[in-house]
């Protein structure tokens, strides 16, 4: 199929990159799950000469992952954190870059203890365009990083005034669109330079593969994170981009099942008395919940609370629970609960931690595809057994 961004971005998921096998008809393209290529003679081949180079069903994977961020190009990747690696790889060393405060436990990680011995990073709150600007004059980067939503404190940047202040001080911006998906926010459509994706979460949805993507218009740089891609080997398995594209064909209605489920557990955590507060973007109580209505097409499918009480009661809680699993990540179709200060943001000095909100009675959830009401009643007891 040409590519076509006349077509709903559900058609291009389930689509681009899918065509059927030429050579048998089959309509699920093969696993193309092999390590080189065989050549009629030296440097005669039919496109393919190992699989770290190129590979029939990344390729598919990587036009379909394309498409569905409006995008040229895209490289994907074993985890999203090879992904982020790749990016900043492929900038000079020495470079500046600045990063959001509450980015992925993960990216922290990465960026201030190794990262950091080849370039300079810097942090600063993305929400708060006037702070980026002084920090664009300061610190001169020639890249910045943004999540949004953050994980776990779901604060959202302006990703169009974030871009455009970006340009101005010629900057280069790349949105990690995790917890979005490219079926809710379109970040190059908004003005970024690059999307990152950890495929782990939404885009695969069955918490069955690790991978990550990289969406982008430029040719040159694309070229870049080819090359660093074949050099270094950070690329996707046959076998992972095959799952990767099965599980994205269901993207559209996955993530409406997923923001209706979330929607409602939200609304009803707000009013409850064991709460003493409510993240969702969806809620009018979300402080930048206009900024999330007019540069998302939805809410998602995650949200954050604090349990009133501290450590105690958050753990008696999260023992309680039955259908949600305890357990890092997000975006599969089961519901997961997990509690960021212990768990996935554990890696974050704890003074940091405190500093931008994550305390110990934040817990959050990835509100699955489950019938809502055996959600709610879960959550019911778990209460019950809290307090
Ligand atoms: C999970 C995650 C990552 C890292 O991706 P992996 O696939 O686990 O390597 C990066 N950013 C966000 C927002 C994530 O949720």
């Amino acid at each position: 199929m040409k590519k076509t961004k006349k077509l709903g971005l559900a058609t291009r998921a389930l689509h681009m990159g899918n065509e059927p096998d030429p050579t048998t008809g089959a309509i699920i393209p093969p696993i193309f799950q092999t390590s080189t290529y065989v050549q009629a003679s030296p440097g005669e081949h039919k496109g393919f000469e190992y699989t770290r180079t190129h590979n029939p069903t990344r390729r598919r994977l990587e036009t379909c992952l394309a498409s569905l961020e409006n995008a040229e190009y895209c490289v994907t990747t074993s985890s999203g954190m090879a992904a982020t690696m790749l990016l900043m790889q492929a900038l000079p060393a020495k470079s500046s870059v600045l990063c959001g405060d509450d980015v992925y436990g993960g990216t922290y990680r990465y960026f201030t203890t190794i990262c950091h011995e080849r370039h300079h990073f810097n942090f600063v709150d993305t929400t708060d365009l006037k702070k980026v600007e002084k920090a664009l004059k300061q610190f001169k980067p020639a890249l910045i990083w943004a999540e949004t939503p953050t994980n776990p404190l779901l604060k959202v940047t302006d990703i169009k005034g974030l871009c455009a202040l970006a340009k101005k001080y010629k900057a280069m911006v790349v949105v990690d669109n995790t917890f979005m998906s490219p079926y809710f926010q379109n970040p190059l459509s908004l003005g970024a330079d690059f999307v990152m994706h950890s495929l782990t979460k939404y885009i695969n949805g069955h918490s069955d593969v690790v991978g990550g993507a990289i969406m982008l218009n430029d040719q040159k740089m694309h070229e870049k994170l080819y090359k660093l891609q074949n050099s270094i080997g950070p690329c996707a398995s046959p076998f992972d981009s095959w799952l990767v594209l099965r599980g994205v064909k269901t993207l559209g209605v996955r993530m409406e099942a997923h923001q209706k489920n979330a929607m409602r557990i939200a609304t009803w955590l707000e009013k409850h008395p064991n709460v003493a507060s409510v993240v969702y973007p969806g809620l009018k109580s979300h402080p930048q919940h206009k900024i999330a209505s007019e540069q998302m097409s939805g809410f998602g499918g995650m949200i954050t609370f604090f349990i009133k009480g501290g450590l105690k009661e958050s753990r008696k809680f999260l023992k309680s629970v039955t259908l949600f699993s305890l357990a890092e990540s997000l975006g599969g179709v089961e519901s997961l609960i997990e509690h960021p200060a212990i768990m996935t943001h554990a890696s974050i000095p704890v003074e940091n931690r405190l500093k931008i909100g994550i305390t110990d009675n934040l817990i959050r959830i990835s509100v699955g595809i489950e019938d809502c009401d055996d959600l709610i009643s879960d959550l019911t007891q778990a209460f019950n057994n809290t307090y």
